[in-house]
């Protein structure tokens, strides 16, 4: 039953964990703060976000699903498909896309029939059709900007400047991107897919997401503002007051519990994770994982285990399922690398939980590759980084990390693994090397490292500070949900 004046939000994640997981946590929280939240999603979608929440809705938080079936066959997808890291390449990624475009229909009859009204819609950045049902049903539409204010300026400042058109293909010339703080150089090779021409309908539809934003009436950041306050300030400069950083989202987790599963399936259960990091010391272990869609190419995998092998500390390698899984499969079997390196070596194969992980303090540092979520989760978790951006903005994140927060160091990857979009591009390799040396400069004893050890862990206490009550973070989600109020009195009134 609806509550009277109870908030009623719309929320309509994307179909990638690392769109939804944040989307749900920002859900969860809406409800905390009373907000009543119907979660727009596809059948099998509802059933994976249902184990990240079960206990929350059991305890009675007021969030419900609202499903709607797609078509596998009309769209070419799979059966049972209907998230991103399911999907073997980029062309069945934009048919999933149009599968869920399918979905306005639906979701604008459910809007009809509905007295009253949702209050808002919050939508995920990366999709379109939620701001043309907003502006049909003249709902305030939010959208949930899975990145940062960092991300965010660095991509306008590019956009409006187009300094790297003078710049040549090359990854040997970089730039500085104009008028931002901390004197951030970039490549040409290093940035996002929408600024490449070869790839227009990238570009082309980018631009349209571009004018999308600008029409919505605010924007949710999964970042907390002492983290990254003067890209904060210069964000709010461009967009206005309505730019609300919220986050660190993941932090209303208290515990990865055996239960709670965020993503896919584990080679190893949460409990044997335990017991694992449990018998290493404190600080000693380091934790590579590259996120929930990176297709990282077999030999270049091979670079990253040899890395970590030579590196003789104990670690542990996420070997994540999908992309031509079988291969480096079978060379970790033939060469015997689990077993040449089981005395301090843990291998998941396919999904880790990730927060139980970062959050054990055997955990000395965290090889990432840099998508969003992750290197706020490290933030979080208080540990150092070596980072290894893949594509899209993971090397704007790998300048905020290494460079304006001083917590991480880079393994010198000089350009996007482009072959995600365009196949028969060859990749750069990044050598072991690379990674020995990165993984040694952030493990190591010296001053630098404590000094970077020192840095991470404030970070963390200030991402938990933000959060609790009267911390900006909180304070923002109050500041949304009496925008949204307020919004509904004018409306009212008019
Ligand atoms: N994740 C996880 N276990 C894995 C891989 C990923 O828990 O084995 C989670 C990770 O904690 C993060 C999300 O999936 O919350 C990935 O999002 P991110 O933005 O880091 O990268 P993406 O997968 O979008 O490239």
């Amino acid at each position: 039953a609806l509550e009277q004046n109870q908030l009623h939000f719309l929320v309509i994640p994307m179909a990638a964990p690392g769109h939804y997981i944040p989307t749900i946590d920002l859900a969860k929280l809406l409800a905390q703060h009373g907000v009543r939240v119907t979660m727009v999603t596809t059948p099998v979608n509802a059933l994976r976000f249902g184990s990240i929440l079960d206990q929350e809705i059991q305890s009675g938080l007021p969030i419900c699903f609202l499903e709607f079936p797609f078509s596998y066959k009309e769209f070419g997808l799979p059966e049972g498909c209907e998230s991103v890291d399911d999907l073997p390449n980029m062309e069945m990624t934009r048919a999933l896309m149009q599968a869920y475009s399918s979905l306005q229909t639906k979701v604008e009859q459910y809007i009809e029939n509905l007295v009253p009204r949702p209050n808002c819609i919050l939508a995920d950045t990366f999709l379109l059709w939620p701001g043309e049902t907003a502006k049909k049903f003249k709902i305030p539409r939010i959208i949930f900007d899975g990145m940062n204010c960092f991300t965010q300026m660095c991509n306008h400042v590019l956009h409006v400047s187009k300094v790297y058109e003078s710049v040549g293909e090359s990854d040997s010339e970089s730039f500085v991107l104009p008028g931002l703080p901390d004197c951030i150089e970039l490549k040409r090779t290093q940035l996002p897919f929408s600024f490449d021409p070869r790839l227009k309908g990238i570009s082309d539809f980018n631009e349209k997401l571009r004018v999308s934003e600008s029409k919505a009436y605010g924007v949710v950041v999964n970042s907390f503002e002492e983290l990254e306050q003067k890209y904060v300030d210069e964000y709010q400069k461009v967009k206005g007051d309505n730019v609300w950083c919220i986050g660190p989202l993941s932090l209303c987790h208290k515990y990865e519990s055996e239960k709670f599963q965020r993503g896919n399936k584990s080679s190893v259960g949460k409990n044997d994770c335990l017991k694992w990091l449990d018998s290493q010391e404190n600080g000693s272990v380091i934790y590579a994982c590259l996120g929930s869609v990176s297709r990282v190419e077999p030999t270049q995998l091979i670079e990253l285990a040899l890395a970590l092998e030579s590196s003789k500390r104990p670690f542990i390698w996420v070997v994540r399922a999908g992309h031509k899984t079988e291969n480096i499969e079978k060379w970790i079997e033939e060469q015997e690398f689990e077993k040449r390196t089981k005395d301090r070596a843990l291998l998941i194969h396919g999904w880790a939980p990730q927060l139980l992980v970062l959050s054990h303090p055997a955990i000395g540092g965290f090889l990432t590759h840099c998508g969003w979520n992750s290197t706020l989760e490290g933030v979080c978790a208080g540990v150092p980084m070596v980072t290894w951006p893949q594509f899209q903005e993971q090397f704007y994140n790998e300048k905020l990390v290494v460079q304006v927060l001083r917590t991480g160091v880079s393994v010198g990857a000089q350009k996007t693994s482009a072959f995600w979009l365009v196949e028969d591009e060859s990749g750069e390799l990044v050598r072991s090397d690379a990674f020995h040396n990165a993984i040694e400069m952030v493990m190591e004893e010296g001053k630098e490292g404590e000094d970077r050890r020192k840095r991470a862990k404030e970070l963390r206490k200030m991402a938990n500070k933000a959060i609790e009550e009267g911390g900006s973070s909180h304070r923002n989600m109050t500041r949304l949900i009496e925008a949204i109020k307020n919004q509904e009195r004018t409306m009212k009134l008019s």
